[in-house]
């Protein structure tokens, strides 16, 4: 599958933001987690053909940043008018790979936490990826182990 051309410069600034692997809150989350003392290995591969944005292999856990665009964030994915139906069946895929991710860490003893550029706050982030490898650290698991942290707090519905 090609992408189509961007129909307009503004979409096309925006896919060329939202594909950068160094994303806006990738790197204040990572600022944030680094300012604590956490330790991470950045865009390491956590299944065959699957990285994730931050990793800590010896606790088990995995964080994703999510783009709201390219993961179909249901609060902001707007699809573009042009080559709607393309975009849409794109993004479907993207969002059923990231579940099947999610399966298959958490099926393998990872916890995992998506991180929504939308996110109400980096710090808020930070520290739920901080409880969460401190309680691996303790060899505990948090109760859940896919969680997803969104504009309106912990998604509950993804
Ligand atoms: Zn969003």
């Amino acid at each position: 599958m090609t992408p189509p051309a961007a129909s307009t410069p503004g979409v096309r600034s925006r896919m060329q933001k939202q594909r950068s692997k160094d994303t806006g809150p990738e790197v204040a989350l990572r600022r944030a987690l680094f300012h604590r003392g956490l330790r991470y290995r950045v865009h390491a591969k956590v299944l065959p053909r699957r990285t994730a944005d931050i990793v800590f292999p010896r606790q088990r856990v995995a964080v994703f940043v999510d783009g709201c665009f390219w993961h179909g964030c249901p609060v902001h994915y707007r699809g573009p008018k042009m080559n709607g139906r393309w975009w849409a069946e794109k993004i479907e895929k993207n969002r059923l790979r990231d579940g099947d991710t999610n399966t298959r860490l958490a099926l393998e003893g990872w916890t995992v936490i998506r991180v929504r550029e939308c996110v109400r706050s980096v710090a808020w982030a930070a520290d739920w990826v901080q409880v969460a490898v401190n309680a691996a650290r303790d060899g505990l698991r948090l109760r859940d182990s896919v969680i997803v942290l969104g504009q309106g707090g912990v998604v509950t519905d993804a």
